[in-house]
């Protein structure tokens, strides 16, 4: 088969819908291969209505104990229906599908599945799916794959193109050597795209699943050891010389520096003036103070007569760090320039103008740094920020742009040693471990709808103490493929009614426009908005020591990296924070789980922690995204795999690694792995 061909090629699909195909990154017949299910739903057991809870996912056996009641308001339209079971009534409810009329039989049950919700003192079931005796037993026995989907593309398309797809496929699609899938006792990769799509039973898709991901570490650890070839300490170009600033920069600073930041420091200035290229890691907890360890060396580099650039992931991050770099650093002499995405027209040609003629020595920016047009003097020294967000790829593109600079990538993503050595193999590791002693410990407490009030009541109180509060919700706007889980937009419409004018809430997610959420962001820094309500766009870096509420809703849907960076937001000034993760789901695994971030704020310890508590298996459904960006391997999860990856490759030919890194690459091409362009908020 020709993985490259286009989906036009798949019957039923023309022009329009493969328009709609190609917003899901979907272009080739590889391309949907490769387009694995985001998770797969499990019918559960039914229950009685009595007990019910908010926040669950329910399937209830009832019948309509009233007549359906249609309630037009405005253009959207209610449906409300009773139903009984015997052991209690639960009102269901459906909006703008007012068809569902048909399905409700006074007096003939059905199966309802639905999101449980409380309204005032009542809860009911939104959005139920109604489904006959026979159609329920039918999806209790398969597990049914959930894709993204986006409005014109039905998982019933996806299915019956990729069945046409798969069929296709024969077994020298494989590029792994036999013998390396049977050491470590693989599918083939041709079973791995059939299970995956279309599960026989759990076990075997839980095999695809080990397939696919043995496959995207597999590649990895090949370019890391790649670039680890290239990377054997070269003599640099850059001679640099310590400088008295730096001295006068530490003792000017509103704080002295942890034992941590000094030791690392002392570390990276060792590797700067050794007349060696520098490759280090700098990882640190949320608010251990990265930051300045960039700065210091950024102001080494400016008065040695070079040139220094930071690339972070998001335009946020790249204006916060312009303002604190630009303030701190321009007393010394030091121009600093920003260039993002939003940095336009005659402004844009200004700044890369400077750039080229050396009349900026610290560039800060997003990705517009690796952009073809932007062309420097004597760059000596790359950083990215929160390396995580960025694929390797990203990585090597600014490290060109320079002729061999030194490099340092930051990550707050706290990973134990043991893996961070297998993922930053071409690189040495400092470790910022400890936080500035001026904090106080965030208080953390996990709960579940029955406190919201009482949540939004503190949140009220600590603003009028002139705080700032986060809330976070995992999606931007309803969804059409899942309606449980909250979503910025209408939550920010029902916090304003149901607070009025006690607090100035605003919203900001990673779709707005680089100028509305450079705004968003000023004001909320200037305490002009008191509460924000987002998606994880903050995640990364954000610092408004203000805020001292973070209140996570959906917590349960987050994996744990990405909690901890999100409390990361909080805790950064001198007053008390506090921490509120609300779930619905109140299931034994998901509360030991939330119940980590619970008793501790220490990173390290966390991620120590999820790796004991998540077997294989496990990692269905929650997305890492605070983890680096892997596409379907979870580093701490499938730590197993990881490890079992790094040293198959330690123990290979370089002829069998070439072809394995050929050929792989071939079917893993875009959009997919780690080692590709990642996607940025
Ligand atoms: P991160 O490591 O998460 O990038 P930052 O560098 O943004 O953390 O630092 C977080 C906050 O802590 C900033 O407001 C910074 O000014 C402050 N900070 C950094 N180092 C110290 C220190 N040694 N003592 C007190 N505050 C510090
Ligand atoms: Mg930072």
């Amino acid at each position: 088969m020709v993985l490259e061909e286009s989906i036009t090629a798949i019957k039923g699909i023309g022009a329009k819908t493969a328009l709609l195909l190609n917003k899901l990154g979907i272009y080739t017949k590889g391309d949907i291969l490769k387009y694995f299910p985001r998770n797969y739903d499990k019918y559960d057991k039914i229950i009685p209505i009595s007990m019910v809870k908010s926040g669950m996912t329910a399937i209830i056996s009832a019948m309509p104990v009233s007549f359906p009641m249609l309630k037009q308001m405005g253009k959207k339209s209610i449906l409300i229906c009773e139903v009984s079971d015997g052991s209690g009534k639960i009102e269901l409810n459906w909006f703008n599908m007012p068809f569902m009329k048909s399905k409700l039989a006074k007096g003939v049950h059905m199966i309802y599945r639905g999101k449980v919700v409380r309204k005032g003192k009542f809860i009911s079931m939104v959005q139920p799916e109604v489904l006959t005796e026979v159609e329920y037993r039918r999806k209790t026995e398969v597990l049914q794959p959930i894709y993204h989907l986006t409005k014109g593309v039905t998982s019933n398309l996806l299915r019956k193109s990729l069945k046409e797809v798969l069929a296709e496929v024969t077994s020298s699609i494989d590029y792994l050597p036999k013998n390396i899938r049977d050491e470590n006792s693989l599918i083939s990769l041709k079973d791995a795209l059939q299970e995956i799509h279309f599960p026989k039973s759990y076990n075997t898709l839980v095999d695809a699943r080990r397939r696919l991901v043995f496959d995207e570490f597999f590649l990895f650890a090949l370019s890391i050891d790649r670039l680890k070839l290239g990377r054997e300490k070269t003599p640099s170009p850059y001679i640099v010389n310590d400088d008295s600033t730096v001295v006068d920069f530490i003792s000017s600073l509103p704080f002295s520096l942890t034992n941590a930041q000094q030791k690392v420091w002392e570390e990276v200035r060792a590797d700067l003036m050794s007349g060696k290229r520098m490759n280090r890691l700098v990882q640190g907890d949320v608010g251990s103070g990265k930051t300045v360890i960039a700065m210091l060396s950024c102001l080494l580099m400016a008065k040695n007569g070079y040139q220094a650039s930071v690339m972070v992931p998001t335009e946020v991050l790249a204006r916060q760090h312009y303002d604190s770099f630009s303030t701190a650093l321009e007393k010394y002499g030091v121009r600093v320039v920003l260039l993002t995405g939003s940095v336009k027209g005659r402004e844009r040609k200004e700044v890369l103008l400077r750039i080229e003629k050396h009349e900026a020595d610290i560039i800060i920016g997003t990705h517009a740094l690796i952009q073809e047009k932007v062309v420097y003097d004597k760059l000596a020294l790359v950083i990215t920020d929160e390396q995580h967000r960025f694929g390797v790829k990203q990585r090597e593109r600014l490290t060109d742009k320079g002729d061999e600079p030194h490099t340092m990538v930051m990550s707050a993503t706290p990973i134990p040693r043991t893996l961070a050595v297998i993922l930053y193999g071409d690189l040495d590791i400092s470790i910022v471990n400890e936080l500035p002693a001026d904090r106080q410990p965030i208080k953390n407490c996990v709960v579940d709808e029955d406190y919201r009030m009482t949540a939004y009541k503190f949140i009220l109180d600590e603003v009028k103490k002139g705080h700032q509060a986060y809330i976070i919700c995992p999606m931007i706007e309803k969804s059409e493929d899942n309606d449980e889980l909250s979503d910025v937009i209408s939550y920010t419409d029902e916090l304003i009614s149901l607070i009025s004018n006690k607090a100035r809430v605003r919203y900001l997610h990673g779709k707005m426009k680089n100028e509305e959420k450079n705004h968003i962001m000023d004001e909320f820094a200037a305490c002009r908005i008191d509460i924000l309500v987002s998606t994880t766009v903050v995640e990364v870096g954000v610092n408004v020591p203000n805020a001292t509420v973070m209140m996570i809703e959906n917590a349960d849907r987050f994996g744990l990296a990405s909690l901890h960076q999100l409390r990361g937001r909080i805790g950064r000034g001198g007053a008390q924070s506090y921490c509120i993760f609300m779930s619905g789901n109140t299931s034994k695994e998901a509360m030991e789980r939330l119940n980590i971030l619970n008793t501790s704020n220490d990173g390290f310890k966390i991620a120590e922690e999820d790796m004991k508590l998540r077997g294989p298996g496990d990692v269905f459904g929650i997305r890492q995204s605070g983890d680096m960006a892997f596409n379907i391997g979870d580093i701490i999860g499938d730590a197993d795999i990881l490890k079992l990856t790094s040293e198959t490759v330690k123990c290979m030919s370089d002829k069998t690694k070439n072809e394995c890194y050929d050929r792989g690459r071939k079917f893993y091409s875009r959009g997919y792995g780690y080692g590709e362009d990642v996607m940025t908020l």
